[in-house]
Formats: C-alpha cells, structure tokens, sequence
C-alpha cells in the first residue's frame, strides 16, 4: 500500500457510523470529517477514554456525538437509566449541543433530554423519569437534581466533559467530581477542552479518565485563523471608541456581528447609544433571565437583531451563523478568551473580521495577547475619527510600550516623577556618609 494513502482524509462513511447517523450528517451538509472528528471518531469508536483539545468552530460537538450515538445505537441495553451525560459550561452551549445531538439522532430513536438552570425544575425531573438516553447538562442544575436523587447514572456508557477548562475556571470543579463520582465507574470518559495546558484540566483527567486514556491534541489555540481578519485600532478613552465603534457597525460589510465588553455595565451602557444610531441592537450577558437570554439568541438567529453587545460568558461557545464581523470593545483579559471571541466568526471557513480597540492603557495587554499568538494584527485608522493616542512612541522588542510600568494617566504618572525627583534632592543631604571631601557622595 503506498505511504500517502495513509495521508487520505477521511470520509464519514470510512468511519463505519451507523447508517442512521450518515445519513443525518449527510442532511446537515457534513461532507467531510473536520480534523478533530478525523481524529478523534476512530479513537471513540475504540471505546478510549480520551483527552481531546479543540475549540468551537471546530466540529467538535460531532467529534463527541457521533461516536456515542453509534455505541449507543449498536449495543443497545435493556436497562433502564442514562447512558450517556455530556457537561457544558453554559445553557447556550448545552442548548446547542441539544440541538445538534437531535439533528444528529434524528433518523434512530433515542430520546434526548437537556437540563439547565433557569428553565422549569419539575419539567426536567419529568425528562429523567420519561428515561432519556442522553442528557445534556450544565452543571450546578444537574447537581441539584443528582441531591434529590432524581438521576440514575449507573449504568451509563459514555461522560462527556466539554469545555472542561472553561468549566473549572466557571468554578464547576467541585460539581463536574461529584457527577464523575455518581456514574458508573466503567463507563467511558471524552473530555474536551480549548487548552491542555490547563493545571486543572490536567487534575481533573488524572480524577476522571482511564489510567490509559489518549490524548488528541490539535494545536489548534495558535493556528493562523487565516480566514479572520484581525486588525487594531487605537482610541484615546471610551467616549472615542464608542465613536469608532459606531462607524464600524455603520460603514463595515456584515451579516451579523458580535461586540464584547469585559462588564455586563458596559455591555448594558453601549446598547443603548448605538439603537439611537438606527441598530438593530441587542445585549446578552449573564444577570439576563434565561427567558430573555433564550429570546435574545433567538432574534439574534433569525437575524430581527444583527448585533449582539455581550460578555464572555454569554458568548461562550455560541455558534450562530452567519457572524463575520466581531468587536473587541474591551481588550480581552488574556489571549485565550481572545481567541474564544474572535472564534464566534470565521466558523467552518467563512471569512470574518475581528476589530480590538485599544486605549493606551490596554496596548500591552493587546502586545502580549499577540505574542501569545505569534501574531502582529494589522493597524488600522478611520481618517475622520483620528484620536491624539497614535500607540507607545517606542516599543520594546517584545512589542510592549517603551517606559510603560506606569499604567497611570500620562499627567498623574508625571506630577508623580517630579514630588519623587523633588524628595530625592531633599534626602541627597541627608543621607549623605560623612566624608572627608564633602561632595563625594553627591550624584551628579
Ligand atoms: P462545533 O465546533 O461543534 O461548535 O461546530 C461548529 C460548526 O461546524 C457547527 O455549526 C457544526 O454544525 C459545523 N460542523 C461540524 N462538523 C462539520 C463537518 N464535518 N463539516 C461541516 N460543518 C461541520
């Protein structure tokens, strides 16, 4: 056989998924299995425990669905309770998981239940009695319902942990042990997450997997993103990226985009500015009630809103179509919830762009989230809302602003430099070692 045959990209039906599951991919439009689900199916289907990383917007979800749809389709069971439990860090992403699993499953017979917080309690204890197949879960709901003895997980096949590492800095830890520790200890355990370099992911797949389990690790966090477009643009304050932002959404080409702010305040404070400029404008964050959270994704979907001002938790994980353009109002804390933002564009090989503005006080933050990368985003100016903060007058190799310790206020940090300067006189005299010829302790 030729070397390079080994090199040939897998087809789905190569996999040997059930026919029901091919002919669901196939409606959907899969037509080919992304790298991770390349990787990672065959491995499943081995009955591993695995460590897989991969983001959003990689085909992960089918990475985890398809090769348990198929265990569960082919050994089927007699026995009664879940087989098999998948954890998601927020209702969104357990809510779309939902959706693909049902699309996915859509041709067999297995029922599907999804619990989360903020929806009816009693409607989801009557889901785990009606005897779901698969439950779909965010944590903290699923514990409330483990205490009231409501879930039967011992006899089941498969736990999916997604997300993990967002999960663990969610502060699930204690909850995500807890669930492994009511499932069957023989079950099979996939755990996914953006980064394998998390301290506490690697504790919880030393708790929760198989001593032998395998680790797909796809690097994908530092790929290229060559499909996004990744610019900055400088602003003196807030007052002048909201003017830049406005000019963004109202001169830029787009189907949908989405802002990010580091506060639910600001997400809440830009809304309404920018409906005032005739957007269709809405907000998503985490204080919301589910309803309005579930309402707003909606309209967002079928596209009544375009814009959508949000925090990172909101926006984790969220896969809506048809978003090529994404707004860094604040600079992210770090480089990975960057990617994670700039990921809600660009899925399955769409073109999108991603715009960071930047204060002065956030260059270095910007420089390091572009180190992490390896990568230097172009700069872009708008000529008619040029500010007077042009970016640091000097950059030290590692792309961080020349004599940028001081993160104070240009005027504040210098009026400083002068009372220190000024002290330091005063104490040269005072300090000074006696001496036999009087001036040589002096600075010169
Ligand atoms: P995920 O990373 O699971 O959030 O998936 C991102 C998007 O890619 C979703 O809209 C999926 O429906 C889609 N997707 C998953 N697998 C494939 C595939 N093999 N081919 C095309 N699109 C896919």
């Amino acid at each position: 056989m030729p070397d390079n045959l080994t090199d040939t990209p897998l087809t789905f039906s190569d996999l040997s998924l059930a026919e029901a599951l091919l002919k669901a991919v196939e409606k959907m439009g899969f037509e080919q299995p992304t790298p991770v689900q390349q990787q990672a199916i065959p491995l499943a289907l081995e009955r591993k425990d695995l460590l897989v990383s991969a983001e959003t917007g990689s085909g992960k979800t089918a990475a985890f669905l398809l090769p348990t749809l198929h265990h569960l389709l082919t050994l089927r069971s007699t026995l009664f309770g879940t087989r098999a439990l998948i954890l998601a860090p927020t209702r969104e992403l357990a809510q779309q998981t939902f959706n693909q699993c049902r699309a996915l499953a859509e041709f067999t017979e297995l029922k599907i239940g999804l619990i989360t917080g903020g929806e009816d309690f009693k409607q989801q204890q009557s889901a785990l009695r009606r005897n779901a197949q698969i439950i779909i879960a965010t944590p903290g709901r699923l514990m409330e319902l483990i205490n009231q003895d409501a879930t039967d997980f011992s006899h089941l096949d498969v736990l999916i942990l997604d997300e993990a590492d967002r999960m663990l800095d969610m502060g699930f830890s204690e909850d995500v042990q807890a669930i492994a520790g009511h499932c069957n200890g023989q079950r099979q355990t996939l755990l996914f997450s953006a980064t394998l370099t998390h301290y506490g992911v690697i504790k919880i797949a030393d708790k929760v997997l198989k001593n032998h389990y395998k680790t797909v690790a796809l690097n994908t966090l530092h790929d290229g993103h060559s499909n996004i477009r990744q610019q900055i643009m400088v602003a003196d304050d807030n007052g002048h990226k909201q003017k830049l932002l406005a000019w963004i959404l109202l001169n830029e080409t787009y189907d949908k985009a989405l802002i990010f702010t580091n506060t639910r305040l600001r997400a809440n404070e830009l809304q309404g500015p920018l409906r005032g400029q005739g957007l269709r404008v809405g907000v998503l964050h985490g204080e919301m009630d589910q309803k309005d959270r579930n309402r707003m994704m909606f309209l967002f979907r079928d596209g009544s809103v375009n814009i959508i001002v949000s925090t990172d938790l909101a926006a984790r994980g969220l896969d809506v179509k048809g978003i090529n353009l994404v707004i860094n109002f604040d600079v992210p804390r770090n480089g990975i919830d960057y990617i994670h933002r700039i990921g809600r564009t660009g899925r399955a090989d769409e073109q999108g762009l991603a715009i960071a503005l930047v204060k002065s006080t956030e260059w270095n933050l910007m420089s390091g989230i572009q180190r992490f990368l390896k990568q230097t985003f172009e700069c872009r100016t708008i000529k008619a809302l040029e500010g007077s903060y042009k970016g640091p007058k000097k950059l030290k190799l590692s792309g961080k602003a020349v004599g940028s310790k001081d993160k104070r206020e240009p005027k504040k940090a210098a009026a400083e430099k002068v009372k220190i300067r000024d002290r330091n006189k005063k104490n040269i005299g005072k300090r000074r070692v006696p001496s036999k010829k009087p001036d040589e302790n002096l600075e010169s």
